[in-house]
């Protein structure tokens, strides 16, 4: 689908949720997909995104959310197998950060004391890297 809000072209999220553009995913449902971060913060960086295109957390139906954050906690399962330490987040709007226009949280994995606002250059995810790192991910937990 193409950003309800007019910014340019259509949704990346969308082209994934719908298979045209690739992505090396962790989970998935009926209405929730997670994938690696193309640009990943740190090893094991992940999207979970709702499949419906909403732009913010606010959007949601009532109904959506328990099903989102259901599958957020299946995905942070996932990740305690790469670390107990990291930060879920979503960026909201471009003065935060925000530059893809579909809802999605960051789970963000932390290995060091650098602290998580420290900056570090970032990355394009390399193909067996991200092998790597789904199989350290593990499988879906029930
Ligand atoms: P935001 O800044 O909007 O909260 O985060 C968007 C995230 O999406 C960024 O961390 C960026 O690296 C990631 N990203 C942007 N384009 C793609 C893409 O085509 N595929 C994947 N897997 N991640 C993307
Ligand atoms: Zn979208």
């Amino acid at each position: 689908m193409t950003s309800p809000d007019g910014r340019d072209g259509p949704c990346i999220f969308c082209e994934i949720v719908a298979g045209r553009a690739a992505a090396h995913r962790v989970y998935e449902d009926d209405r929730t997909i997670a994938f690696l971060d193309l640009f990943p913060i740190t090893r094991g960086h992940v999207l979970v995104v709702p499949k419906r295109h909403v732009d913010r957390l606010t959007d949601l139906r009532d109904e959506e959310y328990g099903d989102l954050f259901r599958a957020l906690a299946k995905v942070c399962r996932m990740t305690e197998r790469l670390s107990m330490d990291y930060n879920v987040a979503v960026n909201q709007g471009a003065l935060a950060g925000q530059i893809v226009f579909h809802l999605h949280f960051h789970i963000i994995p932390r290995y060091d004391t650098a602290g998580p606002f420290a900056t570090t250059p970032r990355t394009r995810i390399r193909a067996e890297e991200a092998q790597t790192v789904l199989r350290s991910l593990g499988d879906v937990p029930s």
